[in-house]
């Protein structure tokens, strides 16, 4: 508890779902935080001691880039752990779908994680410690209905996230991928399409009409950060037991 007030845990995607219970539970073992997302009202509501809210679309790399030496210059600290979180769910057919939606899904799933990899890495390699979690998906080795470019995205996760550990392999830096299942957020709000959203509901209806407690995500996140800096788990998959 007394070493964790020296590690400063940057998190993406902060203002709800996976994201909102990570910032609560590293900061309730005492981690100073920067918190990142578009709604920042939502953040502050939060209230936690010892923690910085931006507003911060992550796909602008000069704003990413700004939020994060700013914290680092408020705590005197260097990003020990970056959750790279933030995500949009966007669900329907190539064929029917409007380019603007899969282009917000690739900018902010792919390129949001790209610049928060590129923002930190540098420290952490000087330093020759340090973590990103990436947060993918079962999406991301798994091909389900309407999911094409969603999928897509979350490909593009795994690859990078192992590209980028290879990549640092003979530092003491970890690049992990944290991939879940379906789990009960806001999500779903994201997709457009209704019937495809009654789909999905009567999908998770043959999980027993309910999705994975968002909490065992965040624990996963927490377990990953919290092994000895000598062992990474490179990929943590979680899913409801009766997913397919
Ligand atoms: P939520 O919709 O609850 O959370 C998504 C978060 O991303 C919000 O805090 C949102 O904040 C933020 N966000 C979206 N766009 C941007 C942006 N451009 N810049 C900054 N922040 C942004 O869903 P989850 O908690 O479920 O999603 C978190 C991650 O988990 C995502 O990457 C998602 O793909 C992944 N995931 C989720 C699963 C699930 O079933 N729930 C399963 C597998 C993976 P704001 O709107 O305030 O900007």
């Amino acid at each position: 508890m007394t070493d964790n007030k020296n590690k400063l845990i940057v998190i993406t995607g902060a203002s709800s779902g996976f994201g909102e219970l990570m910032a609560k539970q590293f900061s309730s073992e005492g981690y100073p935080l920067l918190l990142l997302a578009r709604r920042k009202e939502k953040m502050e509501s939060f209230n936690l001691p010892n923690t910085l809210v931006r507003q911060v679309d992550v796909v602008d790399y000069a704003a990413f880039e700004k939020a994060v030496r700013e914290a680092e210059a408020h705590f005197g600290l260097k990003t020990d752990l970056l959750v790279n979180n933030a995500g949009v769910m966007m669900l329907n057919k190539l064929v029917d779908q409007d380019p603007n939606e899969w282009k917000t899904m690739i900018d902010v799933n792919v390129t949001g994680v790209l610049n928060g990899c590129k923002i930190v890495i540098k420290d952490m390699l000087a330093r020759n410690t340090g973590t990103i979690i990436n947060i993918s998906s079962i999406a991301g080795r798994k091909l389900f209905g309407n999911h094409s470019v969603y999928c897509g995205t979350k490909f593009g996760v795994h690859a990078i996230t192992e590209g980028l550990r290879e990549e640092v392999s003979q530092s003491n830096v970890r690049v992990s991928v944290l991939a879940p299942g379906a789990a009960e957020t806001e999500l779903l709000g994201h997709t457009t399409n209704e019937s495809i959203i009654q789909g999905y509901n009567q999908w998770k209806d043959t999980m027993g009409g309910k999705s994975m407690d968002p909490q065992h995500v965040a624990n996963c996140c927490k377990f990953i950060y919290q092994m000895p800096q000598e062992v990474c788990i490179r990929e943590l998959d979680i899913a409801p037991t009766k997913q397919g």
